[in-house]
């Protein structure tokens, strides 16, 4: 919908002299700020838009309108787990008991807070197999580089001090790489099969005593369960490197199986991806560090202990690593976790990772007939597409003929949000669609009709579907414009 307020800043709708708000009188009967001393004054006013509050309310509203999220449509980002968030939890996480606490209040005054941070360590640490989680990290990335921290830590306070090098599958989420280095890791990559899986005997000889560890995604970023873990875990630790586990995808594997009874040592979990809280366009976020039994120590401060009077403490006691976070994370984002796992309970949670599979699985068998499937069988909660099918004009060599991006914006067209595109870098035209567990069968069979849809007017009249989106509030970017000459600030002049 076109309106004046459409696809504008609010800065053009200012107009001099409008206001929307009214300062009331203060003691000595002056409006505003005239009883401030000049020396606490600007020298030279803000330059802040003026408007009324109409058009205010009318520049969020239609800007909300043009967003699209989990509570507009289908949104089969992989790699993302963009399921629904239920409605309760948010309301949980509102509850003024928790948005009135202040992170330096005595915890005797907070027990309750205390309790829930305390039983969600602990439910984590049973869904994942670990001794003991940290809630601070503020997302997975952050998770990452605590965890290798964890790693590095426990090297150093052995006095193993050449152990400076991490091996990272080449299907590997970006965050890995560049998580290990910034701990200052060196990193090793190992490649994957032709059936997606880690390469063991690409493995063996990277391994040795200058070896840290190894971090692994499973279900890996193709949606595949690597299967010869216990093998790759016993051959990392015979040369004295610890496990890392990228939990960020733990959803298909929720209440089946666990990574702590695979051989890993370390891990984090994204609780905005798997456990259901709000997230998206960098945040909020919350990446939950867990370790094996005899690593505890290195977990970051504060922890939120049980005492054996049955209170909760706060304890700051582990020197080895320090903090990671002021206070304790996103408290917020794990009031809403901690309600997603109570309301779904022990077995919604093992019924969820099983449906976010048969989601994937149904999708995937419906549009391989469309869309070139590199990777035969059964997949885990996601799956990736190499473009389109040849017959259907897709042509791994040629961007003039129709490309993954072609088909993502083509998407938005009907309303769905787009898949993850070129990632993993495994395939050329990678189109990699999670779905989740959340999705009704209308729903998938919605996308798939769209999908095909797509598929035929690409084969039909490749121009059009090049030249989509069509009907969204703006067209075809300039992605590279957009990177190389980006303009974060309104140009007043
Ligand atoms: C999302 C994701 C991450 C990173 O999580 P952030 O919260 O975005 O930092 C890491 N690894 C995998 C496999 C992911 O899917």
């Amino acid at each position: 919908m076109n309106n004046v307020y459409y696809g504008k800043l609010i800065f053009e709708l200012s107009r001099p002299g409008r206001i929307g708000y009214s300062i009331p009188k203060d003691h000595t009967g002056e409006e505003g700020f005239a009883a401030l001393p000049d020396s606490v004054l600007r020298k030279s006013p803000l330059r802040l838009p003026e408007a009324d509050e109409q058009t205010v309310a009318r520049h969020y509203t239609n800007m909300s309108n043009n967003n699209f999220g989990v509570d507009t449509g289908f949104y089969p980002l992989g790699s993302c787990t963009m399921k629904y968030n239920p409605k309760i939890n948010e309301e949980m996480a509102s509850l003024p008991a928790f948005t009135q606490l202040h992170p330096a209040q005595p915890a005797s005054t907070a027990q309750g807070a205390l309790a829930l941070y305390y039983e969600t360590q602990r439910a984590l640490s049973e869904v994942a197999g670990m001794e003991a989680f940290t809630l601070n990290p503020f997302a997975g990335a952050h998770g990452e580089l605590t965890g290798l921290m964890v790693i590095r830590t426990y090297h150093e306070r052995r006095g193993d001090t050449k152990r400076t090098k991490i091996i990272v599958p080449d299907s590997a989420h970006g965050t890995n790489p560049a998580s290990a280095a910034v701990c200052g890791l060196q990193i090793v990559e190992v490649k994957s099969t032709p059936q997606g899986t880690v390469d063991v005997e690409d493995l063996k000889p990277l391994l040795g005593d200058d070896i840290a560890g190894m971090m692994m995604t499973n279900p890996n970023t193709l949606g595949i369960f690597e299967t010869k873990i216990p093998e790759i875990a016993k051959l990392v630790h015979e040369c004295g490197g610890l496990m890392y586990y990228d939990g960020a995808n733990l959803n298909p594997m929720l209440g089946v199986c666990r990574p702590g009874d695979m051989g890993f040592d370390v891990m984090h979990i994204n609780l905005h991806k798997t456990f259901s809280t709000p997230h998206g366009g960098g945040g909020p976020g919350s990446g939950p560090v867990g370790v094996r039994k005899g690593l505890e120590d290195y977990l970051p401060n504060p922890q939120v202990v049980k005492k054996s009077d049955g209170t909760f403490a706060i304890e700051y006691g582990n020197e080895a690593l320090g903090s990671v976070s002021p206070h304790f994370g996103n408290y917020a984002i794990i009031i809403r976790a901690y309600a997603y796992l109570l309301s779904l309970g022990r077995d919604g949670i093992a019924r969820a990772g099983k449906l976010a599979v048969l989601n994937a699985n149904y999708i995937k068998e419906a549009l391989k007939s469309h869309y070139l499937l590199p990777i035969e069988g059964l997949c885990k909660h996601e799956f990736v597409f190499d473009g389109l099918r040849p017959e259907y004009g897709g042509d791994h060599h040629d961007d003039a003929h129709v490309t993954t991006l072609d088909v993502a914006k083509r998407l938005l067209d009907y309303g769905f949000h787009a898949p993850t595109i070129y990632f993993p870098l495994l395939f050329h035209e990678a189109l990699m669609i999670e779905p989740t567990e959340t999705e009704s069968k209308d729903t998938l069979d919605d996308f798939i009709t769209v999908m095909k849809k797509i598929a035929e007017e690409a084969k039909s009249d490749p121009a059009f579907v090049k030249a989509s989106p069509h009907s969204t509030p703006v067209r075809r970017l300039d992605d590279v414009r957009a990177v190389k000459d980006a303009i974060f600030r309104f140009q007043f002049d």
